[in-house]
């Protein structure tokens, strides 16, 4: 091959791996100098600080990616935390947002609801690697209009609700060291599931008489067992029980609601706007991840929609570091309840974010996420 057929074709290599709308973007940005932005990614290993157990899996570590977005001498990273149930990993989300790298360092970050929008259209699942695209690009946005950003949504910091401390699957033992380590924490949020649920929830009570939260993570197959453990959960100081039964039998779960004594919250049975309407009558509120949902912009816009259904509202969270959590926290003022103690089950959290006061989120009023390194 000459050298001129080689620069052809090289040239052709490059061009194919862009769509012709980017190829036009480039061009324009070239000649602007506008709209270049360097974008990263990172595979993180968090270290837990005890075994973490829920009914679908058990693991000493969690890898995340995070996002970095680079642009106007500005950066913005965001963080996904890719979730088992859905078969994501971080290998799998670091490719869907390299994927799309054509895509993102074209385009103008002040029009994200665009960019997100056609990351959505692009790239099928992987809706951890979306979430850390979306945060990175409103953690950029917050810092160019120089605006925390619960102030971007309009929301009061002093709304931010109470967060309950999740205590995972484990012996009598180490659930007792567990909550008593949570002292702090006025609401506990425990995971059931197993035929050790009444060992579990007697462990918990035999030190502490606060409000707890129940999640079954789908645990529980026969819905007339599960009306009998959530009769009896309703005179352990239970508030509300979290997904009780597998997200796809929805003929049950509606059969559940009828007949519970206690308010019933959906979370795998939550992934998507469109699932929302079909969840009236199921469920009394539902529970938003970022991981699930895919970032900010879409959480956000659920959890409207889900108050506008009457639904009661919840944030939850992935085991995370403190990148995840605080943007969720930002929207946190939005919502009834917060589960967002993922950073805290971390023992190498590299930022620092929310914190937490008596079991109260406390947003950073900087810029963006509002993150320092830790
Ligand atoms: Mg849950």
């Amino acid at each position: 091959m000459n050298r001129r057929n080689l620069l052809k074709n090289a040239g052709a290599a490059g061009l194919l791996a862009c769509l012709p709308g980017e190829i036009t973007a480039f061009a324009a940005e070239k000649k602007s100098g506008v709209h270049a932005a360097s974008v990263k990614t990172e595979i993180y290993r968090l270290k837990l600080r005890h075994t973490w157990t829920t009914t679908m899996s058990s693991s000493t570590y969690r890898d995340v990616l995070y996002v970095h977005y680079h642009h106007d001498g500005i950066h913005g990273v965001g963080e996904g935390a890719p979730i088992v149930r859905y078969k994501e990993d971080a290998k799998g989300a670091q490719a869907a947002v390299e994927s799309v790298l054509p895509l993102l360092d074209s385009s103008d970050p002040t029009q994200f609801e665009k960019v997100i929008s056609e990351v959505f259209a692009r790239v099928p699942g992987e809706w951890a690697g979306k979430a850390a695209i979306d945060i990175a690009m409103m953690d950029w946005m917050g810092k160019k209009l120089g605006v925390p950003l619960y102030e971007y949504y309009g929301l009061d910091p002093r709304d931010a609700p109470v967060t309950d401390f999740s205590i995972g699957i484990d012996t009598p033992a180490i659930t007792r060291e567990k909550v008593r380590e949570a002292a702090a924490f006025p609401v506990l949020k425990i995971k059931v599931g197993l035929d050790t649920d009444e060992q579990t929830i007697a462990a918990v009570r035999s030190v502490t008489d606060k409000p707890l939260r129940v999640d079954a993570n789908e645990g529980w197959t026969d819905r007339e067992v599960a009306a009998r453990k959530i009769d009896w959960l309703a005179k352990q100081g239970v508030q509300f029980v979290e997904q009780p039964m597998p997200a796809d039998r929805i003929d049950d779960l509606r059969w559940l609601h009828a007949r519970s004594s206690l308010p019933l919250m959906g979370d795998e049975s939550c992934r998507h706007p469109a699932d929302i309407p079909k969840l009236v009558g199921v469920f009394d509120a539902l529970n938003f991840k970022l991981d699930k949902t895919g970032g900010m912009t879409q959480t956000y816009m659920m959890i409207q929609m889900a108050r506008a259904l009457g639904f009661k509202t919840m944030l939850g969270c992935m085991v995370s570091s403190s990148c995840s959590i605080t943007a969720a926290a930002h929207l946190s003022p939005l919502v009834d309840y917060a589960d967002l103690d993922g950073n805290l089950l971390v023992a190498n959290d590299p930022y620092r974010g929310v914190t937490v006061k008596e079991g109260k989120l406390i947003l950073p009023d900087r810029p963006g996420l509002g993150l320092l390194p830790a």
